[in-house]
């Protein structure tokens, strides 16, 4: 995808002073004349930015305004140590719930809807990005953070919930509920603003149609603002981004190379008008591709896929990346197969085996027909032969964790 010219206009005035007002810019493009970057051939070969350098920067290490000007700070979780803390100003605050009002508006979202907002308020991102953008758009917000499902549900019933905010998690936890305490008769749902991560299309069809709700992912990370960044419209073809608040890129996570459209890589972002923390080539770590084309709803944003993994999923064989979002693809297109497979790659005699097991419902004397199928729609979808191992439900292990499901073996 090309850099548009109003992208290239911000970044280079960006590029202008970034260096004056932010310390940690100043230290990571030491040695490089910044006014020299003005196409976007020049932007790629800047370095990128990643989580580890945001770490180090603790705790206002990133701030490339005056201290006065932080009216809020973020945090995104410290689960691996340091936590990278974020400042924004009074004008990222607010271009962060314009960009989520617009979100509410691409999933049909009016002043007349009632949000009931589950994710969680506090120095992480979600509940008080949801709620700023509700309270923008005029909707009535009910935040009530996770948990405490009977209140949640009561609430729901109480005071009229349309719209549903959720991790597909606790959406799933919530459809059970309902579904069995039977009060969906009860309800008015009709929207679900659903965390983007990846879900079968058969369980999201399910939860959806259990919770009466029409399901968009939104996507966001704390690093960039907060959810609300990008979502998906009516046709759930992929998610538009607000490309005038951010640039995007899709690298070879391993090359740092640009990818051509189409094809999966890490998304790279970097953020056109943060005043607070302004983050260039900013590496996210999670897999997607840019969706090529128009979208039928008639939106100028571009669009990426739902989010397929992360970049520490991806295990490359034979020259080829692979990672295990393009196996539950392959199998959800075959009739017969579960969901349930498992991914084992071997070095033997000088080359790299890749074998798939998965399990079928399929009788034995089927299976053949089975296994050929899936062999030629791997090597159509990820360019690679696989050995294929058709079992029957019940033979691959079950683990309530989420499930490895691939085993390399080479090593
Ligand atoms: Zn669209």
């Amino acid at each position: 995808m090309r850099m548009n010219e109003y992208q290239r206009e911000i970044i280079t005035r960006l590029l202008r002073d970034i260096k004056e007002r932010s310390p940690f810019y100043a230290r990571k493009f030491d040695g490089i004349d910044l006014t020299q970057v003005s196409t976007q051939e020049d932007f790629e070969r800047l370095p990128f930015t990643d989580k580890a350098d945001l770490r180090e920067a603790y705790p206002l290490g990133l701030a490339a305004v005056p201290r006065k000007d932080i009216v809020r700070i973020h945090s995104s979780s410290g689960t691996t140590g340091t936590p990278v803390v974020i400042p924004y100003t009074a004008r990222d605050v607010e271009d962060w719930a314009v960009m989520f009002e617009r979100c509410y508006r691409m999933a049909g979202v009016t002043e007349d809807d009632v949000v009931q907002i589950t994710p969680g308020y506090g120095l992480w991102t979600a509940g008080i990005g949801f709620q700023a953008g509700c309270e923008r758009l005029g909707a009535m917000a009910l935040p009530m953070g996770p948990g405490n499902t009977d209140k949640q549900l009561r609430m729901m019933e109480d005071m009229g919930t349309t719209v549903l905010c959720a991790t597909s998690s606790y959406a799933l936890l919530l459809a059970e509920e309902i579904k069995s305490r039977g009060i969906k008769d009860r309800l008015h749902l009709r929207k679900g603003v659903i965390g983007s991560e990846r879900w079968g299309e058969k369980m999201r069809n399910e939860i959806a149609s259990d919770l009466g709700v029409e399901f968009y992912d939104i996507y966001g990370l704390t690093e960039i603002y907060g959810p609300g960044i990008g979502i998906s419209c009516d046709y759930r073809n992929g998610i538009h981004m607000w490309d005038d608040y951010i640039y995007f890129e899709i690298i070879d996570p391993q090359s740092g190379e640009t990818v051509p459209d189409g094809t999966v890589g890490e998304l790279v972002i970097t953020t056109l008008r943060k005043e607070g923390a302004p983050l260039i080539r900013y590496r996210t770590h999670d897999l997607t591709r840019i969706v090529p084309g128009e979208c039928p709803c008639g939106s100028r944003f571009p669009r990426i896929d739902i989010i397929v993994g992360r970049t520490d999923d991806m295990i490359k064989v034979k020259g080829c990346n692979m990672f295990p979002a393009q196996f539950d693809e392959v199998l959800a297109t075959i009739e017969g197969a579960s969901s349930e497979y498992q991914v084992m790659i071997d070095h033997l005699m000088g080359r790299d085996e890749v074998t798939v097991y998965f399990e079928t419902i399929v009788p034995e004397e089927g299976r053949i027909e089975l296994e050929r199928e899936l062999v030629s729609k791997i090597k159509s979808k990820m360019n690679i032969t696989v050995i294929p191992r058709a079992v029957p439900v019940g033979y691959l292990p079950r683990s309530e964790k989420k499930t490895n499901r691939i085993f390399d073996n080479r090593y």
